[in-house]
């Protein structure tokens, strides 16, 4: 069962909290930020602003298209899930939602093993090779939604409104104009782009995308292990592509992420359930013993994407909007966290300097940090991607030799550990652990 925050339930309490002049500088359709798209991302942007917004009499309005949804227990899992690096986490954790995300249910991993189906070259992690307590989470993407929305709702000068579209914008010097479908008009000095990889606001803005198909779609599923997964996050590359294991609470059971041809993805998508469990069982090296499917299967397109700009006058990009990326690594969605914060700390910085938040040069700070780092990330999944993904003589030998090397230098495992835990780079204030893990 999925209760819904309807429309009613959501801008009832988010508007009419919202409306009340006397304590709150917010006057009905006019915000200081208006967030386009309450994924995981545009949330996380809402929670980042609202304690200092609220100090300040500011206002955040946030629409999105889908309904809300508070996950109940014993509902269907959610065929999208995310690996949440350490860096992510302590986001949640500072913006005090990790526990009500915790609650929802996470799953912890403690290792990670990946190795390569020609040359069987390997290369394993462990979280207490570092004395860590693990690696990283896997997370329903519905249950990283729900805790932020959860969080957001302390906070009256934050309206949240969904499900509604936001159908046109315009920006001149006062900043931008947000119409809905259901007729109301929106305005705010700053309009935030969270509307994911087809931005629809980025569009109207006539923001550029450099975009390149990796000539991969991803099949997602939910699977039954006949052994257990302990704790692992497993990856076997394929000449075709790789595919990931991700451990979820039920130690018997996986959540699956399988990069394949276009072609491939569209037969195993439509494969009776046995004859694909057959074929996953293979392809995985029977590592986990037989494989059965227990979810529906979906497939989804895998392009690269990089906005050209990330801001301009009115407007900044976040997540998707600005950056896709191959799933290989797991990264996406915490490149979308790291841009938020980010932003946040931007927009802080410059309303306590007394800037105008609505102009490019004051956003510029937020561009030329994320978009360096994002950029840095898009290479290094185009060098796996190519490296991987072939059965090309020499690269064979190539990635063997790298893993084989790699797996005996423990130096060398702890900085790809720090890599993939996002704790490396150049990171904002919220990603660094501040609040303390005992209060969770
Ligand atoms: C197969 C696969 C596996 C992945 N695995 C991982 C992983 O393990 N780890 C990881 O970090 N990342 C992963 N990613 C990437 C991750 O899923 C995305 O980066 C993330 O979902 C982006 O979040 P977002 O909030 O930017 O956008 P979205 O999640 O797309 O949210 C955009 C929101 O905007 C709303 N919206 C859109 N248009 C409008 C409009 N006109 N008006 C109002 N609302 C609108 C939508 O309803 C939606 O809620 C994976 C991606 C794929 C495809």
């Amino acid at each position: 069962m999925v209760s819904t925050l309807s429309t009613n339930e959501a801008t009832n309490e988010a508007t009419n909290e919202a409306i009340k002049p006397s304590t709150k500088s917010f006057s009905r359709n006019q915000a200081d930020i208006i967030i386009v798209g309450g994924g995981m991302v545009g949330l996380t942007l809402a929670l980042s602003l609202a304690e200092s917004f609220n100090k300040m009499n500011r206002t955040i309005a946030v629409f999105d298209r889908s309904e809300w949804q508070v996950p109940q227990a014993n509902c269907a899992l959610d065929l999208r899930v995310s690996a949440i690096t350490r860096a992510s986490q302590n986001i949640f954790r500072n913006l005090d939602c990790w526990q009500y995300i915790e609650a929802m249910g996470v799953s912890r991993y403690e290792k990670m093993h990946v190795w390569d189906a020609l040359t069987d070259a390997n290369i394993s992690f462990d979280a207490a090779e570092m004395a860590e307590p693990d690696l990283g989470h896997i997370i329903e993407n519905k249950i990283i939604v729900a805790g932020l929305h959860k969080a957001l709702q302390q906070f009256e000068n934050v309206t949240l409104v969904a499900p509604v579209t936001a159908s046109e914008a315009h920006w001149d010097d006062r900043g931008g104009l947000i119409k809905l479908e259901n007729g109301e008009q929106w305005r705010a000095p700053l309009l935030v782009a969270a509307d994911g990889a087809n931005s629809w606001l980025r569009e109207q803005r006539g923001i550029n995308v450099d975009k390149v198909p990796y000539n991969h779609h991803a099949l997602v599923c939910h699977v039954q292990t006949e052994d257990p997964h302990q704790k692992c996050a497993w990856q076997r590359f394929l000449p075709s592509g790789p595919l990931a294991l991700l451990p979820l609470q039920n130690c018997h059971q996986c959540s699956i992420v399988w990069s394949t041809s276009k072609e491939q993805a569209a037969t195993l998508k439509s494969l009776p359930d046995e004859s694909f469990n057959e074929q996953l069982s293979e392809a995985f090296d029977n590592k986990l013993g037989a494989i059965k499917l227990i979810s529906d299967r979906a497939t989804f397109p895998l392009i690269r994407r990089h906005a050209q700009s990330y801001i301009d006058d009115g407007i900044a990009l976040v997540g998707d909007a600005a950056h896709t990326i191959h799933p290989l690594a797991g990264q996406g969605v915490n490149l979308g966290l790291l841009d938020a914060t980010t932003l946040a700390e931007v927009i802080l910085s410059a309303i306590n300097k007394g800037q105008d938040i609505s102009q490019r040069k004051v956003l510029r700070p937020y561009e030329r940090w994320r978009k360096c780092e994002n950029q840095k990330m898009i290479l290094a999944m185009d060098f796996f991607k190519s490296m991987f993904s072939d059965d090309v003589p020499l690269k064979s030998w190539l990635r063997a030799t790298g893993m084989n090397y790699a797996d005996k230098s423990l130096e060398l495992k702890k900085k790809m550990m720090l890599q993939a835990m996002g704790l490396q780079g150049d990171l904002p204030e919220l990603t660094k652990m501040t609040r303390d893990p005992a209060l969770d």
